[in-house]
């Protein structure tokens, strides 16, 4: 079969022809219709996170069809767990111990056929198309979960207009909450998506917003954005950062973190939070932006999301 590799960090994603992976036990063998690029999948390349194996096949928002039963499920970024640690004996197993996680751990979806553990494979909302379906097994996914950590926000904002921004906005406003939209000063290709799916109010990092937030989440791998939303949100507000890497967040003057407000990562997820956002990502009409690239493109489209040139999600197909 065809893969795109990571030989190692900073260089591109080598295509080769491999052997067709054996399940082992637990696991089965799909036939990869789409897989969603993510900013994690960026990280690797680019060396910011770690891969303790190398070669390694990245790709943690697998759209595949079951060879055995012939079923179309999802594979998350989340893989395996041990189901003993006390993190997933106490519904907590995004932050398992022994976690291996799709793309990282275990070859993921920049193939044509990959595996995966049956137990974390997710059942995939029929009304979806592949590569529409693909982007919200991570960006959906994550971009959920940081908006659950952040209470019950009636003013949302939204740092970082990107894959995950785009479909968490769309949940955010059918639950009736405003959104504000911040990103990159000048960006008018994402304030136009932002405006297009409901936000109250679209601006750059660099501009005022016209009202104080409820929560901000953070979704551009950026450390100076932390103050700045830490002062864009009202006493007893939240700010959510959803990435896996981040720059380094300038010093903090007490003063900004004072009146009860928090400050918070979201890491990985669960399998819960992949039924729940599921569940309700066709009942909120969430669509995806999405931007196809064939599999050999993979480069193309590492490249597209670092430069910022991407709006919405990118999509592989093998
Ligand atoms: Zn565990
Ligand atoms: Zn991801």
């Amino acid at each position: 079969m065809l893969a795109a590799h990571v030989d190692a960090p900073h260089r591109p994603l080598r295509l080769a022809e491999v052997p067709d992976p054996v399940p082992g036990p637990g696991q089965v063998l799909l036939e990869v219709r789409a897989c969603g690029v993510c900013r994690t999948d960026l990280h690797i390349v680019d060396g910011e996170l770690t891969a303790d194996r190398l070669p390694l096949i990245p790709g943690h928002q697998i759209v595949g069809e079951r060879v055995d039963t012939g079923e179309r499920v999802g594979v998350p970024w989340l893989g395996w767990t041990d189901g003993t640690c006390r993190f997933c004996t106490s519904g907590r197993e995004n932050l398992c111990d022994a976690a291996r996680f799709t793309g990282l751990h275990i070859d993921g979806g920049y193939a044509e056929r990959c595996v995966a553990d049956e137990r974390f494979c997710l059942s995939l909302p029929p009304g979806y198309g592949d590569l529409e379906v693909a982007p919200l097994l991570c960006a959906g996914l994550i971009g959920f979960r940081t908006l659950r950590m952040a209470g019950d926000p009636a003013r949302v904002g939204l740092y970082g207009f990107g894959a995950a921004a785009h479909l968490v906005c769309q949940v955010a406003r059918w639950e009736g909450r405003e959104v504000f939209a911040v990103t990159r000063p000048g960006d008018t290709a994402a304030q136009a998506l932002a405006r297009e799916l409901g936000a109250t109010w679209v601006g750059g990092s660099d501009e005022q917003l016209p009202a104080e937030l409820d929560a901000a989440l953070i979704f551009a791998p950026a450390g100076e954005l932390v103050p700045l939303a830490l002062r864009a949100v009202a006493k007893g507000g939240s700010v959510v950062c959803g990435g896996i890497h981040m720059s380094d967040i300038p010093p903090l003057p007490y003063e900004l973190l004072w009146g009860e407000r928090v400050l918070r990562s979201v890491a990985n997820l669960t399998r819960a939070d992949g039924e729940a956002f599921l569940d309700i990502a066709p009942r909120a009409g969430v669509r995806s932006h999405v931007t196809t690239y064939p599999l050999d493109r993979a480069n193309d489209a590492l490249d597209d999301l670092r430069s910022g040139r991407l709006v919405g999600a990118s999509v592989l197909v093998p």
